[in-house]
């Protein structure tokens, strides 16, 4: 693609979409397909990418890392494997027109760090097209489409705090009541996905009586999400993956130790990991926290996020 070709001819959308941590992640046993059924609670948090659609002569996509902490944007495929990309030519099929736009994407959310970042991109893409067409797409129809596109696609659109079963994309919003406070820990290597899950699958093999597959449901944590006491859903904390995340980068047990150490209520591998993520009592906390973390030298870089927060949400960028 040549950069002319990504010149924007007329108007533009912008949409800011939240990065994800798990607070559950039950991963059931490998099925025949090759899938696992999951049950997992997902939070939003304020950790944003930014997608930007504008009317261009050819589709594109570039990539901006912002702020130093997106992993290297050479992880990022820039062709036709790009989940935003992806995401445009489904709604154009879905439209029945031709996605000519250039994308832009904003990163901040980290490459290959359990957080949906590339899910984070194809809803915000989703989201952006559809506004920039003034498409008349019921909700249900963007979800099925996202869902199309990745088992996180859907709950990047929704935000908030939300249960998640099947592969993770039939989502149903939970109550959370109040603001959580997070730290979290970027690792200088990302994680792929399947090989998480490979490795889950090859602990469970190897060590029957150690890894369950058995997947039930997250009771105690959803009726601890409604009092909204962080020191209640902090114990509660659970992810399947983290053993499989742990035996790949065993390095991450001294970042998990490091911010329990600075007083963190708990940590939590996120999602599929790298990125550790600390439930804190409050702002100041989690400020403290972080502070702690990044002397610690056991992360790439570390920050605050609090959540829950809004799925994709269109920004109102003067002169759109
Ligand atoms: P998840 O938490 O949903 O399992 P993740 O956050 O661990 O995913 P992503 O950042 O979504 O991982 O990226 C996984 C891979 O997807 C990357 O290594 C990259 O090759 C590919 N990818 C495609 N499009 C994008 C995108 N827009 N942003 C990031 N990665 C993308």
């Amino acid at each position: 693609m040549s950069p002319a070709s990504l010149t924007v001819i007329s108007d533009s959308v912008s949409v800011r979409v939240p990065a994800k941590v798990n607070l559950h992640l039950g991963v059931g046993p490998l099925r025949d397909d090759g899938y696992h059924d999951l049950v997992t609670v997902y939070q939003a948090l304020s950790l944003y990418d930014d997608v930007t659609v504008a009317r261009a002569a050819a589709l594109g996509v570039t990539l901006r890392r912002e702020g130093g902490r997106g992993a290297d944007a050479a992880d990022v495929p820039l062709d036709d494997d790009n989940l935003a990309i992806k995401a445009v030519r489904a709604l154009g099929t879905w439209a029945d027109r031709d996605p000519r736009v250039a994308i832009e994407i904003v990163k901040r959310i980290p490459v290959a760090g359990g957080m949906a970042g590339g899910s984070a991109d194809a809803a915000g893409a989703l989201v952006a097209l559809a506004a920039l067409w003034k498409l008349d797409l019921p909700r249900a129809e963007l979800l099925e489409i996202a869902a199309g596109l990745g088992s996180d696609v859907p709950f990047s659109v929704q935000g908030g705090t939300a249960m998640g079963t099947g592969r993770g994309e039939q989502l149903m919003p939970m109550i959370a009541r109040g603001e959580l406070h997070w730290v979290l820990a970027f690792a200088r290597d990302g994680l792929s996905t399947p090989a998480v899950f490979a490795e889950l699958d090859r602990l469970r093999a190897d060590h029957a009586d150690a890894f369950d597959a058995h997947n039930p449901r997250p009771d105690a944590l959803v009726q601890a999400l409604t009092s909204g006491q962080p020191k209640q859903i902090a114990p509660l904390l659970h992810n399947d993956l983290q053993p499989a995340a742990l035996s790949l980068q065993p390095g991450l047990r001294r970042t998990l130790r490091a911010g329990v150490d600075a007083g963190a209520l708990n940590g939590i591998v996120s999602g599929s990991g790298p990125t550790c993520a600390f439930l804190c009592a409050d702002a100041d906390a989690a400020v403290a926290v972080a502070a702690e973390l990044s002397g610690a030298g056991v992360a790439r870089s570390v920050r605050t996020a609090s959540g829950p927060v809004s799925g994709a949400t269109r920004r109102q960028v003067p002169g759109q």
